[in-house]
């Protein structure tokens, strides 16, 4: 691997980066990779001809490819950005078309699994270092990305034990330039720890407003009409794209359950001190539940603001 990090400011870092999925988070790089120059070229392919016909039109990136194998040939940067259920069977496409010495990476949300799938196909020669940005939105598709999604949120990579450390070290300085925070952790560390930070929170939207849609004494209109209650900020989590949920609940199975399993034994207990009338012991849960989100306010990973201070598109 050569050293490619005493490279001035602003070089690019890669020859051609190729990605392969381009909604949300494959085309948020792509448009943060070109205007940053992270790389001279940038090559795509996704499965939907319709997404690729976008691409084209939005010329985010050099070569919109007919084939994954096509987009990858050449590259020596390669980022997998689609569902996790589908990495496993990307990788066996392209395994046998990655450039030597190249660096073969991902986002998804799930580590453990997507690195059973996708080790198997690779060629000794490439560098494997899994990645998971933790940023999104509830959006999907290659209209849904902009260049700052990765701004001051945290890249968690799970290099494999004997990893290079001048590919790690590569990727953590590409990570770096998108504006991420990058840290590095086990895989299935990773995967117990987004469990309960970003897994369980969702399964819950999703149940809530489930819950919600099936009443029958009261209505669907009620439920809209008096959503600013609480309920309206489940439902942009509960908005978010089925096939990738789908996938990272199959896919993080164990780290899930355990989660959930301790989510229940709290909930129980809530629901004990409501039936015993111990305001006292809510009171207490409510003020050190208030206090983690103070935290997550002084730590930049959130705004004080009322709606929740999501960032508009920029680009
Ligand atoms: P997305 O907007 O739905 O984009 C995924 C794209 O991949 C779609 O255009 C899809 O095409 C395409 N695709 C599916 N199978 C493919 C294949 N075999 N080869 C090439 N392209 C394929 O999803 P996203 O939100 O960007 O998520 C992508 C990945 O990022 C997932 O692994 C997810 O876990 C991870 N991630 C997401 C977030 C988030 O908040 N969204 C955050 C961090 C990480 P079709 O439309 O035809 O299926």
């Amino acid at each position: 691997m050569p050293d490619r990090l005493g490279l001035p400011l602003g070089a690019p870092l890669f020859e051609r980066a190729a990605i392969i999925g381009v909604g949300l988070i494959g085309s948020s790089l792509a448009r943060v990779v070109r205007r940053k120059g992270l790389a001279r070229q940038i090559a795509a392919y996704d499965a939907s001809a319709e997404v690729r016909a976008r691409l084209r039109e939005l010329a985010l990136v050099d070569e919109v490819a007919e084939t994954a194998p096509a987009a990858v040939a050449g590259a020596d940067l390669v980022i997998l950005c689609a569902p996790v259920g589908a990495m496993g069977e990307i990788a066996r496409q392209i395994g046998p078309h990655l450039a030597a010495g190249a660096i073969l990476s991902d986002v998804g949300s799930v580590k453990a699994s997507i690195i059973a799938a996708v080790a198997p196909h690779l060629p000794a020669s490439v560098h494997f270092i899994p990645a998971h940005p933790v940023a999104g939105t509830e959006q999907s598709g290659p209209d849904a990305g902009f260049a700052s999604l990765f701004l001051d949120r945290w890249t968690i990579l799970t290099p494999p034990e004997g990893a290079d450390p001048k590919a790690v070290a590569l990727l953590t300085a590409f990570w770096k330039n998108t504006g991420a925070n990058v840290e590095a952790m086990a895989p299935a560390h990773h995967d117990l720890v987004l469990a309960i930070t970003s897994h369980v929170p969702h399964l819950i939207a999703y149940n809530i407003v489930g819950t919600a849609a099936d009443l029958e004494e009261v209505t669907q209109s009620e439920v809209i009409k008096y959503s600013a209650g609480g309920f309206r900020d489940f439902t942009r989590i509960a908005a978010s794209d089925p096939i990738m949920w789908r996938d990272i609940f199959l896919n993080n199975k164990d780290a899930v359950l355990e989660m959930l399993g301790r989510f229940s034994e709290d909930l129980t207990a809530l629901q004990r001190m409501i039936r015993r009338q111990d305001g006292e012991g809510l009171e207490s849960l409510f003020t050190r539940t208030r206090a983690i989100r103070r935290s997550i306010i002084d730590q930049g990973q959130e705004t004080a603001a009322p709606d929740f201070g999501r960032r508009t598109k920029d680009d």
